[in-house]
């Protein structure tokens, strides 16, 4: 299948084409801030829709502003950017994006000019029936104290990516990390969530854990409102998660990932568990707007409006 086209500062552009200068701050020092998101095809409306648009556009706002970044671009500008990468690539499909602001000038000190680009994927998710096998990761998350982890700075990533390599070279699918204080924080690149004793909890915000638009979607709405579950936020210790009856790792782009042992503990039965498949299912459902509630979640990217 074709690569699809990335747009860049206002041009389409083939994926080959779109590259930054290697002394730019971008490059060397991956000044850059992004946002990861998922757009879903509905067949019944024939459109595309941007899950929490509004909520990303938000946070790479907050991210642009913690990192010192000049923000040149207005929601409407970043919306019709989302337009045109899915127009012009006529995509009539499940999507993923990663939506990049960057710093062009040299130097640890730059700050402007800014760009920006939009690289769609199509991204797989996990197959449906498989979770993966997790372990406690032998890296520390960085601490918010250190650089801004609640926030998307690329920069945050090389803690997830050796972590992630050491994962895999340890024959597990995905790592979680513990925070300097010893307390479980998140996986690589997506927020934890386990059932334990009936409940279901999730590591606090002070958890030294990024912010996450899937993680307010489950607390506020899907798990109290179609589960009829409340989510408790709290500190998570390492044993906590040998002996949960259920685990997953959650995300824009994670989505709901069932974890079925963790450092070889099986998970309950070792098995997807009941209330992990039925938040998986309730979650997609909501993004492609199966579930009709909260349209305004769902932004149509081939209708004109505005977010
Ligand atoms: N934690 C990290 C480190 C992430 O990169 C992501 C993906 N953005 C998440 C959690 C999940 O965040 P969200 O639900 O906003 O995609």
């Amino acid at each position: 299948m074709a690569d699809l086209k990335i747009w860049m500062n206002g041009t389409l552009l083939p994926q080959e084409q779109a590259v930054l200068p290697v002394n730019s701050a971008a490059v060397f020092y991956a000044t850059n801030v992004f946002e990861g998101l998922r757009a879903y095809w509905n067949e019944r409306d024939g459109e595309v829709y941007a899950f929490r648009l509004a909520d990303h556009f938000a946070r790479l706002r907050e991210s642009m502003k913690m990192m010192r970044f000049t923000v040149p671009y207005s929601d409407d500008d970043l919306f019709e950017a989302v337009r045109a990468v899915l127009a012009g690539n006529e995509l009539r499909e499940d999507v993923h994006m990663h939506l990049v602001a960057y710093v062009l000038a040299p130097g640890l000190e730059a700050t402007s000019p800014s760009g920006l680009y939009i690289n769609p994927r199509r991204r797989p998710r996990v197959p449906e029936g498989k979770g993966v096998s997790a372990c406690i990761s032998n890296w520390t998350r960085t601490s918010d104290n250190a650089i801004p982890i609640r926030l998307k700075s690329g920069s945050n990533y090389q803690n997830g990516r050796l972590a992630r390599l050491q994962a895999r070279a340890d024959g597990y699918d995905e790592p979680i990390f513990l925070n300097q204080r010893g307390k479980v924080a998140e996986g690589s690149g997506a927020t934890f969530f386990m059932v334990r004793k009936g409940r279901l909890v999730t590591p606090t915000t002070s958890s030294d854990i990024l912010e996450s638009i899937t993680r307010t979607t489950l607390m506020e709405d899907l798990c109290p409102h179609v589960l009829h579950m409340d989510v408790v936020e709290r500190d998570v210790d390492r044993t906590e998660l040998y002996t949960a009856e259920e685990a997953f790792l959650c995300g824009s782009g994670y989505e709901i990932t069932p974890v079925t042992s963790v450092d070889r503990f099986p998970l309950g039965r070792g098995e997807i568990g009941p209330v992990t498949r039925a938040l998986s299912t309730a979650y997609l459902n909501l993004v492609r707007g199966v579930d009709s509630r909260h349209p305004e979640w769902r932004t149509p990217t081939y209708k004109k409006v505005t977010v």
